[in-house]
């Protein structure tokens, strides 16, 4: 491309120019990558982090993914890989996320979502691996917020299984855990995907301190229907979700 047909704002990048708001956007998924890797809710080059651009429509839109292979906390802007709706790489030298099943599956499930993020939160994973529920009636502002963090079924990581066993809980809840792999956390931004990611592991750190300590108590049913019908009044969620867990002990 010649240089002229460059707009002032376009970034160039090792041969590649990236429009203004893309170029944005990657930048944003650098910055959560390394606040991930910071804060240890991923080891090695696991987990990775999509975003949703264009029109937003679930069947034209186009995705930014990290790529696999490298590191959350290495990740440079123009090692994200961009692919469409069924997968296919549009744009990157790097090979898209082999986890990209799973978030091509959460944007065909959620219109609202824009953002996706799959992490190894190291506490919230232990729950899963002893078999030990993200109780839902013990923490107010996960009870207001969140509703309940539930836990699907095992399904094999980066395959259809894996993306398939999620399907059904990502469809009503913000923030799940995938048993015995990890979390996956959705916004309608990526810093709204991010925030839930670390309520979900703080959450598990509190559990897991209050067991040690001699076993969580949970809030009334008094208490639970008074945070159940301000998250419905905020508009965050239904109330019913949590209330059902709570009543009948599911989770
Ligand atoms: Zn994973």
């Amino acid at each position: 491309m010649k240089l002229a047909s460059i707009r002032r704002h376009d970034a160039k990048v090792s041969g590649i120019i990236f429009k203004p708001m893309e170029w944005r956007l990657r930048r944003e998924m650098v910055a959560i990558a390394k606040r991930i890797d910071e804060r240890r809710l991923v080891a090695a080059s696991d987990g990775n982090i999509s975003v949703r651009i264009g029109l937003g429509q679930q069947r034209t839109g186009r995705i930014l993914i990290t790529p696999s292979g490298v590191a959350l906390g290495s990740l440079r802007p123009q090692d994200i890989v961009m692919i469409d709706c069924d997968g296919r790489e549009l744009c990157g030298d790097l090979n898209k996320s082999s986890e990209f099943r799973l978030h091509l599956m959460v944007y065909e499930e959620r219109s609202d979502v824009r953002a996706v993020i799959h992490a190894h939160p190291p506490i919230a994973n232990a729950f899963t691996f002893a078999g030990v529920p993200l109780d839902p009636c013990i923490v107010p502002e996960v009870v207001a917020t969140l509703g309940r963090i539930p836990t699907t079924d095992y399904g094999t990581p980066a395959t259809d299984e894996g993306a398939t066993v999620a399907r059904e809980l990502i469809a009503e809840h913000d923030a799940i855990m995938l048993q015995r792999h990890g979390s996956v956390t959705v916004g309608e931004t990526l810093t709204s995907a991010y925030h839930k990611l670390e309520k979900l592991e703080h959450t598990a750190e509190v559990l897991l301190a209050a067991h040690q300590l001699g076993g969580p108590k949970r809030l009334s049913g008094t208490e639970i229907q008074k945070l159940a019908k301000l998250r419905e009044d905020l508009g965050i969620g239904a109330a019913d979700d949590v209330l059902r867990a709570c009543r009948t002990n599911r989770h």
